[in-house]
């Protein structure tokens, strides 16, 4: 194992309840103090509990064991420090060639290869996935990163038709999608400096010598309002860092981007990040197609951002006039219309006065709107200009890395998708977070928890079944149908009636009562609700809860971007939308409401996964202030207690952690086979059928898995030395 690099830990500095009777509990089952880091597989600590789990990984990550298996899923403690040797081509190497993968120590190339293995072998699904899941800062990102570049290597082409330089491209334009995503897509918060601010699946496409051909990308969710708005401490996406940081002399002067101005939407800049180097981005952007004069012009529309977002506005004179403007803000005006290829003029009108279609004659009036109407609509045009820009780069991206459905034959899907959250505020945003991961932790205990104590009670094994926290009754307050969360939300938008969100809350307190996963903050003055999801309860704020599901943009201003004279602009918002400068045709727009679309586009990813092989790789942030070799007992525990792990444990500690392939298990075995002589030999016989199913035992197992019954029964009888006559 590597050297330990800067030699500087912290084992919990917090003393709790947990010490003592936690070195009890290990110490009389787990044997050995000194060799607790031992336990490669979680699976063989008994008892298994939340307490010996967390021993086990406290101790292993002394000694910079990072990875552990638990059953079906791989434990990842983030080291918060880099160990290169790790992850070096070399070790790819030796989990690629290994003859057992899992027979070394346990390690994400071990999943990644166990997962490519599976494809060569075309054991059905032939498809998989592999899903990576864990808090913000747990490490999803980091290991998805790793994992695509195991794949980039052990998966490159030797031969490819139009020579090796091409195929070395598309692995390299597929590991070139991270940084650029990144740089759009991620953002410095309080619990991570890089934190993903969208969620992401990418499909690694294999041809039929299991190659890899390209890849393809679906997001989820990006977090657009961070643009507009950065609570205490955030920062912005890394994009609009990297670009005042790193434009050259000549940039500055088309962007309008001097040296040292200021922007409200670019606070703690005086940070310095790994993440806000230009070079890489641009060299990623370049490798996927985006040539110079492309990534010119979507760096001049984001300085355009910026400067709109120094656009102050003034209280009017009197009700009947717009909004005045700050004087100091006019020239931030002017210089976004420029960069925006607007005219001022038409994108202050946009920004303070809203038309209005009233009438049997559909007559047109115009209506100033307040100070704080304006400051919406200038943050909503923001908002509005970024969320397409990332939709239209990961399209961009996608045309770039994506082959031809008949070039490939199947498929290996890495799952990034935030994790769970909860703050003292939540609101739309977390909602669907949430909603995401109770809807992976339902795939988990459907795919495991529930799947596999129903194959060994209809293996006829003998078994107590283990209890796991079934989260249907969550989904169904979230997203059932008729009555639930998401459908009060809607119909709120449909109704389109100004929002009262003390009744909002009756609504939903009378529709929903009978569901045992919903209550309120009794406490709290704000409207709200409290869902006990599977992870722990959240409390949602109510408030502009229903404006965010409508997520709608006043028809002015998507009027004034669609005359924009910009290229880009005029990519992202074509004149053929529908909803141009129509209030009423807005309305029924807004009907496709954030939580529908939010819904559909994770369905459809569950029925991917659905038909995929899964495999579950857990992140675990050992500790919240993200210090290197820092091992917190409490965030651990509660982390592992979140999300069912050591249930998953007990069933397979209980049950069969080992699967072998009948063919593999006879191969593997044969000695044994050979010196019990021919007597036994029906029992490998795979034409003959097994004991299990002669004695009228249920044997369910696919044709190519052991029979573990019977298999089990002539291991016991080996290890008693039985030798069968
Ligand atoms: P979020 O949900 O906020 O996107 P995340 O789970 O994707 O969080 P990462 O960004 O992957 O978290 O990891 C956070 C940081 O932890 C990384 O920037 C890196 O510094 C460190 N890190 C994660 N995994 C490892 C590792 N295996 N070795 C060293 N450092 C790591
Ligand atoms: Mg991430």
């Amino acid at each position: 194992m590597p050297k330990q690099e800067n030699g500087q830990r912290e084992d919990s500095l917090i003393q709790s309840d947990l010490g003592e009777s936690l070195e009890e509990e290990v110490g009389a089952f787990l044997g050995d103090e000194e060799k607790l880091h031992l336990f490669d597989d979680l699976t063989k600590v008994n008892p298994v509990t939340t307490r010996t789990v967390l021993k086990c990984l406290q101790a292993r990550y002394r000694v910079n064991l990072f990875y552990t298996n638990a059953g079906c899923s791989l434990v990842a403690l983030n080291p918060f420090q880099p160990f290169s040797c790790l992850y070096s081509p070399e070790l790819m190497r030796e989990y690629h060639v290994a003859l057992c993968p899992q027979d070394l120590k346990p390690h994400i190339f071990a999943v990644a290869e166990q997962t490519y293995r599976n494809v060569q072998k075309q054991m059905e699904p032939v498809n998989q996935s592999i899903i990576v899941s864990g808090e913000s800062g747990a490490g999803k990102t980091w290991t998805s990163r790793c994992l695509m570049k195991f794949y980039a290597s052990v998966a490159a082409s030797a031969l490819s038709p139009k020579g090796n330089e091409t195929v070395e491209r598309i692995e390299k334009r597929v590991l070139d999608s991270n940084p650029v995503m990144e740089a759009f897509g991620n953002a410095c918060t309080l619990r991570n400096n890089n934190s993903s601010r969208f969620g992401k699946y990418i499909q690694l496409q294999l041809d039929r010598f299991h190659h890899l051909t390209g890849a393809s990308i679906q997001t989820f969710l990006l977090e657009k309002t961070r643009v507009a708005y950065q609570a205490p401490s955030e920062r912005n996406f890394h994009i609009f860092y990297q670009i005042t940081k790193g434009a050259t002399a000549e940039e500055r002067l088309e962007w309008n981007l001097p040296e040292g101005a200021e922007y409200r939407w670019l606070p703690n800049s005086e940070r310095n990040l790994d993440e806000d180097c230009f070079e890489v981005t641009r060299g990623a952007m370049f490798h996927l197609g985006i040539g110079r004069a492309t990534q010119s012009n979507i760096f001049k529309v984001l300085s355009g951002l910026l400067h709109l977002g120094n656009v102050q506005f003034s209280n009017p004179v009197d009700e009947s006039q717009p909004c005045g403007l700050e004087d100091k803000t006019k020239d931030f005006a002017k210089t976004t219309g420029d960069l925006l290829q607007i005219p001022v003029e038409e994108l202050l009108e946009s920004l303070r006065i809203r038309t209005i279609t009233a009438g049997k004659q559909q007559q047109v009036f115009k209506k100033p709107c307040s100070r704080a109407e304006c400051e919406t609509r200038r943050d909503c045009l923001a908002k509005v200009i970024y969320a397409r820009l990332f939709e239209w780069l990961v399209l961009v991206i996608n045309e770039n890395i994506y082959t031809d459905p008949s070039v490939w034959t199947s498929f290996i899907g890495l799952l990034d998708v935030y994790g769970f959250e909860a703050f003292p505020e939540n609101n739309l945003e977390q909602l669907c977070i949430n909603y995401a991961n109770e809807k992976l932790q339902q795939h988990f205990v459907a795919h495991y928890l529930k799947a596999q104590q129903e194959e060994y009670a209809a293996e006829g094994l003998q078994w107590s079944f283990i209890n796991y926290q079934d989260n249907q009754n969550c989904l169904d307050l979230i997203e059932g149908n008729p009555l639930s969360i998401f459908s009060l939300l809607n119909e709120e938008c449909r109704l389109n009636r100004p929002s009262n969100t003390d009744l909002f809350q009756t609504r939903i307190e009378k529709a929903l009562s009978s569901n045992q996963c919903l209550s309120r903050d009794k406490f709290s003055k704000k409207p709200n609700f409290i869902i006990s999801h599977y992870a722990g309860k959240v409390c949602y704020q109510l408030a502009a809860m229903v404006e965010k599901n409508k997520d709608a943009v006043p028809p002015e201003l998507l009027h004034v971007l669609q005359n924009s004279k910009d290229p880009l602009l005029q990519k992202l918002f074509p004149v053929t939308e529908k909803n141009q400068n129509n209030t009423k045709t807005q309305n029924k727009a807004a009907v496709v409401t954030v939580v529908s679309k939010f819904k559909s586009s994770l369905e459809h990813l569950m029925e991917i996964l659905g038909r995929t092989t899964p495999h579950y790789i857990r992140c675990i942030k050992p500790n919240a202030d993200c210090k290197a070799m820092t091992f917190r007992r409490e965030e651990v525990l509660s982390q592992l207690q979140a999300c069912g792990i050591v249930e998953a444990i007990s069933i397979s500690a209980a049950g069969f952690p080992v699967r072998i392939p009948f063919q593999s298990f006879t191969e593997r075995y044969e000695l044994l086979r050979k010196s019990w002589g021919s007597s036994k030999k029906r029992v490998w016989d795979k034409s003959n059928s097994h004991p299990a199913e002669k004695e009228g035992e249920a044997a369910v197992m696919g044709d190519d898995r052991a029979p573990r019954a019977a298999v089990l029964e002539i291991l016991q009888d080996a290890v008693r030395g039985q030798t069968p006559a």
